[in-house]
């Protein structure tokens, strides 16, 4: 099948038209125009290769939504017509322990994602900077059509990624939670701690946030420069979610948990971070990580948030603004995730 998108061709140069060739639908696939695709920070992470061994040329994206065009016999659960999503992965083997336990994400065979990876066949994978992709129905969403579709795009990664240990962790009506870093990923997790009732205190190095924080759901919003007002947390939090990516001292905030808190790492930054030992053995503290979320989890996220209205805060840009929204996204400013019109690439 015949696909146009955006690439990047190096870890250097910018993203241009790139033509392509996807699988010919089999029985279980799902073909899907793209309506919208998020720019999530992995996006620019991989096509700039911070993580090594990306795989060239790249077409990034793992927040798609659109409308299916053409079902394989046996699909179940879509028709021609109907909305559709695809988030960070479009395989796993779903016969390991951690596929049946709905954790696809930690596939023991290793989960093919959405872009940058080879399938099972060898192929390799090109994301949702395109007009089209063709998807198992196992990795495929439904969406509902009482929520903004542009918005809606980011919550297949940032939002998922987000939802799913504020869950875990079970964050509830009792839980002080702090979340560090008002990007896509974190106002995300604001948005969710707020809504499952937890009393939120946001993190920001942006000062000219402080605003929208609050108006996204935060109790209290501290900027992180200022060490005495970091420090009034100290020993007070159950969860803290990071989702900082770039470098930054993960101890400050170690500090802050109480007795048997964690502190979750969502954020990528492309080198180690380090940890000084009492960080975590004071107040038996526990230092996590989470990737993306299962496939059910993913759509009980999306259906919670049909029936709660909540979606990312998004600008739409155009394809051809993407460099430009990259190095936006590198500054901190995007409120809060830059979302593609699809519609603006060129039909050739
Ligand atoms: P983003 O929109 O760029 O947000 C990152 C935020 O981190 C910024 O808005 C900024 O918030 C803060 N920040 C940036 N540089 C900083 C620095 N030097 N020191 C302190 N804070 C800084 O990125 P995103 O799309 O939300 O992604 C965040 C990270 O999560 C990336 O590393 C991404 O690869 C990773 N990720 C992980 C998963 C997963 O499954 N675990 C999934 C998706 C993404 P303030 O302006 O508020 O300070
Ligand atoms: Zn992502
Ligand atoms: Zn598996």
């Amino acid at each position: 099948m015949k696909s146009r998108g955006y690439a990047v061709h190096d870890k250097k140069s910018p993203l241009a038209p790139f033509s392509f060739e996807r699988r010919e639908p089999g029985a279980n696939d799902v073909v899907i125009e793209i309506a919208y695709s998020g720019i999530c920070h992995s996006d620019i992470h991989q096509a700039r290769d911070e993580w090594g061994g990306s795989i060239y040329p790249m077409v990034p994206g793992h927040e798609i939504v659109g409308h299916v065009t053409a079902v394989g016999r046996d699909v179940k659960k879509f028709k021609v017509g109907d909305l559709a999503a695809v988030g960070v992965i479009v395989d796993s083997c779903r016969e390991c322990e951690n596929c049946k336990a709905d954790e696809q994400q930690y596939c023991l065979k290793g989960a093919v994602e959405t872009y940058n990876k080879s399938d099972y066949s060898g192929q390799v994978t090109y994301g949702g900077y395109s007009n089209n992709i063709v998807v198992h129905e196992y990795y495929v969403h439904t969406v509902s059509p009482k929520l903004n579709l542009a918005a809606v795009a980011p919550l297949l990664c940032a939002g998922i990624t987000t939802y799913s240990p504020l869950r875990h962790w079970k964050v509830g009506k009792n839980s002080k939670v702090g979340v560090i870093g008002l990007g896509g990923l974190g106002h995300m997790g604001l948005k969710f701690a707020h809504s499952f009732g937890a009393h939120v205190v946001q993190f920001t190095t942006s000062e000219n946030k402080i605003e929208d924080a609050k108006k996204l759901g935060a109790d209290e919003v501290v900027v992180t420069k200022d060490a005495a007002a970091v420090g009034k947390h100290t020993g007070s939090f159950d969860f803290i979610l990071d989702c900082v990516s770039a470098p930054h001292d993960v101890n400050q905030y170690l500090n802050l948990l109480r007795l048997n808190g964690t502190l979750c790492l969502v954020g990528l930054p492309e080198i180690p971070l380090s940890v000084a030992p009492f960080s975590v053995v004071a107040n038996r503290r526990s230092l996590a990580g989470s990737g993306i979320g299962g496939m059910n989890q993913t759509q009980e996220m999306l259906d919670y948030c049909a029936d709660h209205n909540i979606v990312s805060d998004i600008e739409l840009t155009s394809v051809d603004k993407l460099n430009e929204a990259y190095e936006r996204v590198l500054k901190s400013d995007v409120k809060y995730r830059f979302v593609i019109d699809m519609a603006t690439l060129p039909k050739s």
